[in-house]
């Protein structure tokens, strides 16, 4: 796990222990998870002490917040772009709702929305709803036989 540690060093958060082992585990997942996801996953942690290594990660640009309408919020690791001044990868996410798994579309940025005279946008999100990559080649694998 020593290589993490400059991952955590470069967005001047502290490597503890706890951390590292959290972000270990977020940069395994191929979708985002949920606070609920972490804990069982994770043994011997509890979950206040995870919502603040989560926390510490939003605020230092290492990890994004996801509301996609499942009213759970789940978290991802950020691009690069993300610093501890703030958050730059605006990307499209994708709700499964066959595997109920949420993706970032780091490749599909969300267009530009022109607000109203006097609207003051504070940030923007995009769920785009519909049947992954994964679970769509499933579909087809079953029709082809
Ligand atoms: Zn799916
Ligand atoms: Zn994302």
């Amino acid at each position: 796990m020593k290589d993490l540690e400059p991952i955590l060093l470069e967005k001047k958060i502290n490597p503890t222990a706890m951390r590292l082992v959290v972000l270990d585990f977020l940069l395994k997942q191929s979708s985002a998870v949920s606070l609920t996801d972490m804990e069982l996953a994770l043994e011997r942690t509890d979950r206040v002490t995870l919502y603040r290594s989560i926390k510490t990660f939003e605020d230092h640009g290492l990890v994004h917040r996801i509301e996609d309408g499942s009213g759970t919020a789940k978290f991802a690791i950020c691009q690069p772009s993300c610093t501890t001044e703030g958050h730059h990868d605006l990307h499209i996410h994708f709700y499964c709702n066959n595997c109920q798994e949420t993706y970032c579309l780091p490749q599909t940025q969300i267009p530009e929305v022109k607000l109203p005279e006097g609207y003051q946008g504070q940030q923007v999100s995009l769920v785009v709803k519909g049947i992954c990559s994964e679970c769509k080649n499933q579909c087809n694998t079953i029709a082809a036989h």
